[in-house]
Formats: C-alpha cells, sequence, structure tokens
C-alpha cells in the first residue's frame, strides 16, 4: 500500500478494484516470505531439539552454573553446519 493505491476509503473508488487486486497479489508475495521465514524457523527447531537431545548434565553446581556435555562422541559431515546437522538427524536417532 502507497498514496496511490489502496487506502482506508479506496474501495468507494472506480479504481479499487485494479488496487485490490494488486493488494492481492501483495499479500500472497508476504504470505510466500513469511511461509518461507516459518519453515525456516521449524527446521532450526527441529535441529536445536535433536542436538539438545545428545547432551547430558556434566557436572550439576549449587551455583546453578552446570556444565553439559556431549553424550557419547559425534561427528557431522556436510556443506555446512545445517546440512551437516540435517544429514545426521536423518541418520540417528535421538538417545
Ligand atoms: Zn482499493
Amino acid at each position: 500500500m502507497n498514496d496511490t493505491t489502496h487506502y482506508a476509503e479506496c474501495w468507494r473508488e472506480p479504481g479499487h478494484q485494479a488496487c485490490a487486486v494488486a493488494e492481492v497479489v501483495r499479500l500472497r508475495d508476504v504470505l510466500y516470505e513469511r511461509s518461507k521465514e516459518r519453515d525456516e524457523a521449524q527446521r532450526d527447531a527441529a535441529r536445536y531439539r535433536w542436538l539438545k537431545s545428545h547432551f547430558r548434565v556434566f557436572s550439576p553446581d549449587m551455583g546453578g552454573q552446570h556444565s553439559y556435555t556431549l553424550a557419547g562422541s559425534m561427528r557431522a559431515r556436510g556443506p555446512s553446519l545445517d546440512a551437516a546437522i540435517d544429514l545426521a538427524m536423518e541418520g540417528t536417532q535421538a538417545p
């Protein structure tokens, strides 16, 4: 929306049909972008949950500064860290 297209009382104007269509197209693009962002956030959340499942408490601390360590040894390979984690997730089950 800008000064020459859709505005609050635009529906009363003869040009509203074209601006309404343009607004639908714009909102469709926004929806597509938000869907991509949501999908990526969901993938990141799944990676985090998977990584978290491979850690355990190493040393509890009375002050609350607990230490955590990887449970067992873990290696991941891939063209990026995300890709390596994805491949590791596909090949293993969470402990
Ligand atoms: Zn309009």
